[in-house]
């Protein structure tokens, strides 16, 4: 899927969500069918990817999960995305619940 990287920002509350995967990282995993990445998704930055972040976007309809690292992950600002990125549904009835 194609999608604009740029002005995406964390869904907040989002924290005690659970999915069939066990955790949100494993789900994007799951459902991208590519290597969990070495490095955060948000543009700028460098640390490690810990944790699959829930965002949203203004022109994007539905909610996608990244890997991200754990202060992106608490940002309340918009970010951009690195290119290539790749976003995973976090509907689960079109990923791991279907
Ligand atoms: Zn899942
Ligand atoms: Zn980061």
């Amino acid at each position: 899927m194609s999608v604009t990287n740029k002005g995406w920002k964390n869904k907040n509350g989002t924290s005690n969500r659970t999915c069939n995967c066990g955790s949100w990282k494993n789900h994007w995993i799951n459902n991208s069918g590519e290597k969990w990445p070495d490095r955060c998704s948000i543009l700028g930055c460098n640390n490690s990817a810990t944790l699959g972040a829930h965002i949203i976007n203004n022109n994007v309809p539905g909610e996608y999960i990244v890997p991200a690292c754990d202060s992106c992950n608490k940002l309340s600002s918009e970010f951009d995305l690195k290119g290539g990125i790749k976003l995973v549904s976090a509907n689960k009835q079109k990923t791991c619940e279907q």
